[in-house]
Parts: structure tokens; C-alpha cells; sequence
């Protein structure tokens, strides 16, 4: 496999940022709090998609034996059971992730729950229209460049019927009509979409989204999918990875320290412990709990390449918290020792351009 970057890059120079990130303040909440119980989870709040991908882990099954879907009033008395049923801190209604089938087919659920949660993430296939909700956290799924995702997303191209534009161009379309609400584009690594990681990233950096993520394909257990990179592969997309972090930055919401938990030394520590599965809730549209996490019972935690359990540890590892608050207050001594430094040079220049007078 070749993973070399081939194409130039020239992303704009980033600004500096000043204030801690979000992701600076989880880590320093869990550093003293503990990681919560259900404090991250998920919705799966419709069983129906307009696409059926090549990949898809929700229709991998007979569609008869999805779960049916709780109407509106049920989603509200469900929520409203779970507030009744536990103490703030056993479910603290934090952070509630909405997917399906695509969750924009029940965008009046989303609208009345989202309220009950004080984050909320919505990942959608990006060809439906994004309501105008710039609290949420948008993602949308892109699996390749446009032929490819076309090929994944539109296997019949009922998307092109007609002279249509295909899905990729739909969410253009989506994306540039809504930069405003910070779309993040996640890419799912397989075997057939690798190659395209490169200018994917290029191409919508330069469309406009506010960032990317990664996750690698997770196989069903016991099934032998071609789809699935192996370790060796895996490790050199992540090599990858890390050098198109370098030149994007902040592009990718991935920190760097995530993707390298991701390699094959020490990714089976953190997916035999995964806090999606020990902490986490994951309903599916019926409003009942899921086996072990979003991607549902079937799916083989020792292959596991979703980028959420890396991404947790990397919250609550004490000791790397530790060496990254370290490491942020040495950057932010440095700077300010330049700082004075170059003031002190200012002044300097100012007295002997007085002298001189
Ligand atoms: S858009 Fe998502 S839910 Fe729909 S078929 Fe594709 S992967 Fe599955
Ligand atoms: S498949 Fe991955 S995310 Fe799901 S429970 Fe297993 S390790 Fe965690």
C-alpha cells in the first residue's frame, strides 16, 4: 500500500488560538470527575434511510427484524421515564449522539428532544436538507471522492435518475449552502475508499467544511470482510494521517495523540476496555438499549477501527492528561518568555533610537 502523500497542500495559515478548546476542558472535568456514566450516548432515532451503503453495519441484517420506531410522544415519555428513573449523576443527559437509518427522516423527534441534552451531535448521510440548528454538532459521511462515494452510497445511481446531480454533489451543495454550522466530514476507512484519504481531505478543506475525522471500518465478528484493513495496513494509514494532520492542523478533530492510541501496539488495551461499552448508552429506535454500543452486538470489538473509544481514553488516561497539561504549560511559558523577550528588544530599540537623537 502506498501511502505517501502525492499532492500539494496549501491550507491557510491557522490562527493561534487563544482560549482552551473543548477538548482541553473534558480533559480536565474527567481529570477530577471521572469519565461519567452515560454521560456520552447514542440514538438510533429511525430505522429508515434513504441510501442503502455498501457497508452499512444498521442494514447488515433482514430489514423485518429492525426494531420498530417509537413515534414522537414516545421518544418524549421515554426521555422523560429516564430523568425520572435516575439521579443527575447516573444519566446526566450530556452529550446524546442522533443517528439511525438517517436521523434527518425524524428531524420533529430531534427538534422536541434535543433539548433534554446539552450537547448534541447529528451524523447524516448530508443528502437530506440540514435544518438551520447551529447548536448541534453536525457530521456528515463521505466515503471516498465523488466516484467512489457515488459508487458506496448510490449502487443503482437512483440518485442520478433523470439527470439528477449524485449524492457527492448533493452534499456540495449542502455543505457550502451551510458553512456556518461547522460541518464536520467523517470518512470511514475501507479497503476500497484508502486511496482517496488524501484528496478528500484537500477537497473539502477547500469546499469549506470546518473539519474531518476518520474512523477505519469495523467487521462484523466472525466474518472474514474484505473491507476490513489489516493491522500492518492500518498502521500505515495512520502514519498517513498523522503527516496530513501536521500540514491541516486543527482541520482534523482528531488530536494527534488520538490517531497514534489507534496503532496496532495499543489499540487492543483501549478496545478491551472500551468506556463506549462499559459506560455508555446506545438506544436503538424502539427506544431500548443496544448490546455493546452504536454498531450493535455484532460487531468485532478486537477489529474495532471506530475512532469514539480511542477517543474517550485519550479524555481519561490520567497520566496522558497529565503529560499534555505539562506539555501545553511549557508552550504557553516559552511564548511568553518570547513575549518579553521581544518587548524587551522594543524597548531596547527605543532607548538607542533615543540615544541617537
Ligand atoms: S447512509 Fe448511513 S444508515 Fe443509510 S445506508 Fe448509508 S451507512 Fe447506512
Ligand atoms: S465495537 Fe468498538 S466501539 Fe463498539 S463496543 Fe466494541 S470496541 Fe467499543
Amino acid at each position: 500500500m502506498n501511502t505517501e502523500l502525492r499532492l500539494e497542500h496549501n491550507p491557510l495559515p491557522q490562527k493561534r488560538r487563544r482560549l482552551p478548546s473543548a477538548y482541553d476542558l473534558a480533559k480536565v472535568a474527567f481529570f477530577f470527575m471521572g469519565f461519567p456514566k452515560n454521560g456520552f450516548g447514542s440514538i438510533d432515532v429511525t430505522k429508515r434511510c434513504n441510501l442503502r451503503c455498501r457497508h452499512c453495519y444498521y442494514f447488515a441484517g433482514p430489514e423485518e427484524d429492525l426494531p420498530n420506531e417509537l413515534s414522537l410522544d414516545q421518544w418524549v415519555a421515554r426521555l422523560e421515564e429516564l430523568k425520572r428513573a435516575h439521579k443527575p449523576w447516573e444519566f446526566p443527559f450530556f452529550n446524546c449522539t442522533w443517528v439511525g437509518g438517517d436521523p434527518l427522516i425524524r428531524k420533529d423527534v430531534i427538534e422536541r428532544c434535543k433539548s433534554y441534552f446539552r450537547y448534541n451531535t447529528i451524523v447524516t448521510n448530508g443528502t437530506i436538507p440540514l435544518p438551520d440548528w447551529p447548536e448541534i454538532n453536525w457530521y456528515i459521511s463521505i466515503d471516498g471522492d465523488a466516484a467512489m462515494h457515488e459508487a458506496i452510497r448510490d449502487q443503482h445511481g437512483n440518485f442520478r435518475k433523470n439527470g439528477r446531480p449524485g449524492i457527492h454533489a448533493k452534499i456540495k451543495e449542502n455543505v457550502a449552502k451551510n458553512k456556518h454550522l461547522g460541518i464536520t466530514i467523517a470518512y470511514c476507512i475501507t479497503r476500497e475508499n484508502v486511496a482517496c484519504i488524501e484528496s478528500v481531505v484537500k477537497d473539502w478543506y477547500e469546499t469549506g467544511a470546518r473539519h474531518i475525522t476518520f474512523d477505519f471500518f469495523t467487521p462484523v465478528a466472525g466474518i472474514d470482510d474484505p473491507l476490513w484493513l489489516d493491522y500492518h495496513e492500518r498502521d500505515q494509514v495512520i502514519e498517513m494521517l498523522i503527516a496530513l494532520r501536521r500540514i491541516y492542523g486543527d482541520f482534523f478533530i482528531i488530536p494527534e495523540r488520538v490517531l497514534r492510541m489507534m496503532r496496532s501496539d495499543r489499540c487492543r488495551d483501549i478496545t478491551d476496555n472500551c468506556l463506549l461499552r462499559e459506560r455508555s448508552f446506545a438506544f436503538d429506535a424502539s427506544g431500548r438499549q443496544k448490546g455493546k454500543c452504536v454498531m450493535g452486538d455484532g460487531a468485532d470489538c478486537d477489529r474495532c477501527g471506530c475512532v469514539v473509544p480511542y477517543y474517550l481514553r485519550s479524555l481519561t488516561d490520567r497520566e496522558m492528561i497529565l503529560s499534555d497539561l505539562g506539555r501545553e504549560a511549557l508552550v504557553a511559558g516559552r511564548r511568553l518568555a518570547e513575549r518579553g523577550l521581544a518587548q524587551g528588544i522594543g524597548v531596547a530599540r527605543g532607548m538607542g533610537a533615543q540615544i541617537s537623537i
